[in-house]
């Protein structure tokens, strides 16, 4: 069994997945996970939405700089389906609608409806609850699982390993490379990178580099019948523009979620029935959805940095630890252009045109900006955007 590689990746979510198949073109790439196999946690619970005006505006243009490559998809494969997003606001919520609506990089992927073409859209939807809302042009359900599944196999096309149910437990660096231990087996690399999702910082101290600060935060969701009568396939996701409910068609279904952010230890997590029973209230406020009962629920853990940015690039402590964690609710639909770009760092390139040309910059990303025992204080999960 080969033990020598230039990167090991730690963790086999869609951001490990996704750099591993990266750096794959030119090194020699190991990628751990430690679960029986890859995408058992945030990566396998997404709503697999890919939404432009969500997040903040670093979100925003990287999940911009993403389109492409959904749009494109792979072979006969595509990676994106139509679906659309309606952002809807009561009276009370016009001024955050109209805020966001004048936001950077969003005027150009929206345009805005009332209530009555709000309705036409989804039938569903209560006229008198809406007051306006902002329509998404490049709105997509993604495929996560086809995603995922090309990264895995583009990093094993080109030469790279993975081994699952193979916990990275600790890993120390003797100044040239990294010894890995995981409980079958002892790997060496010369660069780590940390792509271990909720467990982050816990990566982290088990190579001895300063946690960041991250903050695991529980979000839920439930799947139920659609309404009699009703044929939900071309109804666009609705979202409540105060962050409080969410729901879209899921397979002749609807999928609903109160969008909860409960702080979490990183673990296995499942979903309180305090919560489902929130977002069937929540979602009946605006929408004439009749629940007899909830067919599947489950919850997965979105992970945030202090400033609710990912982070992406080498320990200012140490050179040859490299962080791409903190993707929060938008990890699939930013994939590809994070993928993109922790390639190019770990390779010590120039950050890649395409996102530089939407004005990302590598320090707006860096670890470095959580360089202070204070900024690394984590902040919970309460969304500043
Ligand atoms: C309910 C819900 C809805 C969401 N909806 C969307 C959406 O619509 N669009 C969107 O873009 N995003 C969405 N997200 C967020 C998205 O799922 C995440 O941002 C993304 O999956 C994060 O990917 P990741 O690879 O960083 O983390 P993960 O998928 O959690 O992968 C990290 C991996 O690291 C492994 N690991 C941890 N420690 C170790 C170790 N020591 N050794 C080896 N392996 C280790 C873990 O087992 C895990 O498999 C949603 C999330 C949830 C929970």
């Amino acid at each position: 069994m080969q033990s020598a590689f230039d990167v090991a990746v730690v963790g086999a979510g869609i951001a490990g997945a996704g750099a591993a198949a990266d750096l794959s073109d030119g090194h020699n790439v190991l990628l751990l996970e430690q679960e029986e196999r890859p995408g058992m946690h945030a990566t396998g619970r997404s709503a697999a939405l890919h939404l432009e005006i969500y997040g903040n505006a670093l979100i925003r243009a990287l999940t911009q700089a993403s389109r492409d490559f959904f749009e494109q998809g792979a072979g006969a494969k595509t990676f994106a389906g139509p679906r659309g997003c309606l952002h809807i606001a009561s009276n009370e919520q016009l001024p955050a609608l109209e805020a966001i609506a004048a936001e950077a990089n969003v005027a150009d992927v929206v345009e805005w409806i009332d209530a009555r073409q709000a309705c036409d859209l989804v039938p569903v939807l209560r006229e008198d609850y809406i007051a306006a809302a902002l329509s998404e042009r490049f709105a997509y359900d993604l495929d996560v699982d086809a995603i995922h599944h090309h990264f895995l196999k583009r990093l094993r096309q080109q030469g790279g390993v993975i081994h699952s149910s193979a916990r990275a437990m600790d890993c120390t660096y003797d100044g040239a490379q990294w010894t890995i231990v995981t409980p079958h087996a002892t790997f060496t690399a010369k660069i780590l990178v940390n792509a271990a999702g909720a467990w982050g910082d816990v990566v982290a101290r088990s190579a001895g580099v300063a946690p960041i600060g991250l903050t695991p935060c529980r979000r839920s969701a439930l799947i139920v019948d659609a309404p009699d009568g009703t044929s939900p396939a071309q109804w666009p996701a609705v979202i409540d523009i105060g962050g409080e409910f969410y729901f879209k068609p899921e397979a002749g279904k609807i999928l609903m979620s109160p969008a909860d952010e409960t702080p979490s230890e990183p673990c296995d997590t499942f979903p309180e029935e305090l919560d489902l029973a929130i977002a069937v209230d929540r979602v009946q406020k605006a929408a004439d959805i009749p629940v007899r009962r909830i067919e599947h629920s489950w919850a997965g853990l979105r992970t945030f940095a202090a400033d609710r940015s990912p982070v992406v690039g080498f320990d200012p402590d140490h050179p040859a630890f490299f962080w791409l964690v903190g993707q929060g609710g938008y990890g699939v639909q930013t994939s590809p252009a994070l993928s993109r770009l922790a390639g190019a760092l770990v390779r010590g390139e120039e950050i890649p045109a395409a996102l530089a040309a939407r004005g990302i910059r590598a320090e707006q990303l860096s670890p470095a900006r959580f360089h202070t025992a204070s900024q690394r204080q984590p902040r919970g999960c309460v969304a500043t955007e």
